[in-house]
């Protein structure tokens, strides 16, 4: 049996990003990982730029297929509007990245690998044990009958949506999973529909109730997925995935993209967004949560993959300083309050959506949900609708 000062379970981006910094803060890490890397993971893989302060010297464009700097929004594919996410008197550059998820993560999990942790790969976490201040944890391995048995003072549960640490540990019982489905369609950018271009994203609201559909544009193909944020808005009897399958499809007719509805491959997946603060360390601070494993994805847009970066990164450091006591409120403080300004946000857009298309297809909506993406409030162009838009919301940074 192996000896660690960490194992982090889940090589995803949560995962990588804590099994990496602890590595470099010297401490001996085990990654453990159900699949073999590259995997596929079910993801539109949309990014905002500034994660790049996460990454430390691995280059962007080894993993970039395009840089979004435009979105553009309709009401049941009509009604349309495109904005600019960079308003013309501001320095910033900000994109939104798109990236194949299987090349992403397994950039991170190398990264992991090049700082000193060991990466142990189709070897699914199956049990796991608390004894006298010490986890034994017990993973099947694909290509061996004898199971991988290691003990560790901290387990990092970074397993994403499904994840089995969270239960074992007895963490977060009021999870909120919502649903989302992705097609990749394969697609050549020598011609086409004039309204798809690489750095332009779509997005949907009026085709699925409580949620929208997206089209995120990609080096040789087109991701087209939907997902229902909030499903109290559904007829009674209608069918959450029929209804993302149409708005795809809706999607493909729309842009003009020749397909055989009965013949697409979709992936589908929960998302597990925000909804409120929970404890996400065990009282006795050995286990800690990050990235889906915990919650942590933003209940307006249900992104997820930064936070799951920066929830790894306060997750590595609180081991190394031995602060993991202070860990659920470190979350709290960087992202808990924005999640829960978000979550009012959602339970108003979501309900009256049609209302409210209209703000969303003003001039600077593209450059509001990027400094939402990036953790931040957006800045309103008056100060009586700033106030009265933070008042009713909470947003405080
Ligand atoms: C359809 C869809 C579209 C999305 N689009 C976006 C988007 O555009 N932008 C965005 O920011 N977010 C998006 N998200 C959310 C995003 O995918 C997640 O928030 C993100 O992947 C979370 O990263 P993570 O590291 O926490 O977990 P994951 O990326 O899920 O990684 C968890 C890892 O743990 C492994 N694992 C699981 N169980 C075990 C076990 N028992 N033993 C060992 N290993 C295990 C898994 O194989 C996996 O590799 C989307 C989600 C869906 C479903």
């Amino acid at each position: 049996m192996k000896t660690y000062d960490l194992i982090v379970c889940g090589a995803g981006p949560g995962g990588s990003i804590a099994a990496r910094n602890a590595a470099q803060k010297g401490l001996k890490v085990a990654l453990i990982e159900k699949e073999r890397l590259p995997r596929h993971k079910t993801c539109g893989g949309g990014i905002p730029s500034t994660v790049i302060e996460h990454l430390q010297e691995l280059d962007p464009e080894t993993f970039i297929e395009s840089k979004v700097k435009h979105m553009r929004h309709t009401w049941n594919f009509t009604d349309e509007a495109t904005s600019a996410i960079n308003l013309p008197d501001s320095d910033n550059d900000l994109s939104i990245w798109m990236v194949r998820r299987n090349v992403f993560d397994n950039a991170l999990a190398m990264q992991a690998v090049m700082a000193g942790a060991d990466l142990i790969e189709e070897t699914t976490v199956s049990s796991i044990k608390r004894e006298n201040g010490e986890i034994k944890l017990y993973a099947k391995q694909k290509n061996n009958r004898e199971d991988f048995i290691a003990k560790s003072r901290y387990l990092i549960g970074a397993d994403g949506a499904k994840g089995q640490v969270s239960k074992v540990a007895g963490l977060r019982p009021n999870r909120k999973n919502v649903t989302a489905i992705e097609i990749e369609y394969p697609y050549e950018w020598r011609s086409g529909n004039q309204d798809l271009r690489l750095d332009v994203m779509h997005l949907e609201y009026g085709a699925i109730p409580g949620g929208y559909a997206w089209v995120f544009p990609k080096k040789n193909h087109l991701n087209i997925g939907g997902g229902i944020i909030d499903n109290r808005f559904l007829s009674v009897g209608q069918n959450q995935k029929e209804i993302i399958h149409k708005a795809i499809s809706g999607y493909l007719d729309h842009l003009e993209i020749p397909h055989d509805k009965n013949k697409l491959t979709y992936f589908a997946h929960p998302i597990p967004i925000w909804n409120g603060k929970e404890q996400l360390h065990t009282d006795d601070s050995h286990i800690l949560l990050v990235g889906d494993a915990a919650g942590l994805v933003n209940p307006y847009l249900g992104d997820g993959i930064s936070h799951a970066i920066t929830s790894g990164s306060i997750a590595a450091e609180c081991v190394a300083n031995n602060t993991v006591d202070q860990y659920t409120d470190k979350i709290y403080d960087k992202l808990g309050s924005h999640f829960d300004a978000s979550l009012r946000l959602a339970n108003i857009f979501y309900r009256f959506p049609r209302l409210l298309y209209p703000l969303v297809k003003r001039s600077r909506s593209a450059h509001h949900a990027m400094e939402m993406l990036r953790g931040n409030t957006p800045r309103l162009s008056t100060p009586i609708s700033q106030f009265i838009f933070n008042w009713m919301l909470g947003f405080k940074h």
